[in-house]
């Protein structure tokens, strides 16, 4: 236990129709409790007005990705930092791996849209984790590292205590059904509040959620919630489903 408060995300992706999110809204409704862990929907960017009106619990909803651009302006297809607060949004999601490997998003695009970010006073969620290959060549520290170190180059260390949530999320359990044992997802995580402290400082690494991304089910989060640093979950396929109430509830 710790004095961190757990904190799920509901990752929508470009997979929810309004079929799909009236049912999740609905259960996260009716469920009717405040919950012990702060709640963050990512829906797309077509229903983030639609799922922000629908809900009525205690749940905040993020853009899924941002354009660096701090200003409005003319880039077509994108969303900037100012439309986020235009809607009254408070979070936003960089480096998810779709991100980095679909859209071929590199170390330091990432990072300047969390420094971006960060500094018109928005929280981010910075997703970092390594490829399949990486984990077999034993360099799964190393990517997350040089994940991190990008983003810890332009951005404000006081930062990571208050408004940087890390996901740590294995690109092999990304979709794939395969979750991380929770003794791999705690390993990572421990390098990961390791590096909080080396780099940042003590206060930092006891107060930044590090949670953990990849597969994650109502069936499969209680072993890894348990694990002293893992603070909750970045969930995918399961926050399009009814039962995301249960993995929120599982969060403790
Ligand atoms: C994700 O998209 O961040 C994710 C973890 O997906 P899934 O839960 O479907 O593996």
């Amino acid at each position: 236990p710790s004095s961190r408060r757990p904190w799920v995300g509901g990752n929508w992706k470009a997979a929810a129709t309004k079929a799909t999110i009236g049912p999740v809204v609905e259960a996260l409704n009716k469920s009717g409790e405040g919950f012990a862990a702060e709640v963050v929907i990512f829906p797309s960017a077509m229903h983030l007005e639609s799922t922000k009106e629908a809900l009525k619990v205690d749940a905040k909803i993020g853009v899924q990705n941002i354009h660096s651009a701090e200003k409005l302006g003319a880039f077509t297809g994108e969303l900037v930092v100012p439309q986020v607060q235009d809607m009254g949004l408070e979070w936003v999601m960089v480096g998810h791996s779709e991100r980095r490997h679909l859209f071929g998003e590199a170390d330091a695009v990432v990072a300047e849209k969390a420094r971006v970010a960060l500094a018109a006073g928005l929280k981010v969620v910075v997703c970092v984790g390594e490829k399949l290959d990486e984990r077999e060549a034993g360099q799964c520290r190393a990517v997350v590292v040089r994940q991190l170190d990008a983003v810890a180059a332009v951005v404000p260390a006081e930062s990571w205590a208050a408004s940087i949530v890390v996901a740590y999320e294995p690109v092999w359990a990304i979709g794939t059904g395969k979750v991380a044992s929770a003794e791999q997802a705690q390993e990572a995580h421990k390098d990961i509040r390791e590096w909080l402290e080396a780099k940042i400082g003590a206060a930092a690494s006891a107060a930044c959620r590090i949670v953990y991304g990849g597969s994650v089910k109502p069936g499969n989060c209680t072993g890894l919630g348990a694990q002293p640093d893992i603070d909750g979950f970045l969930v995918g396929g399961a926050a399009l489903k009814p039962e995301f109430v249960d993995i929120i509830r599982g969060a403790q």
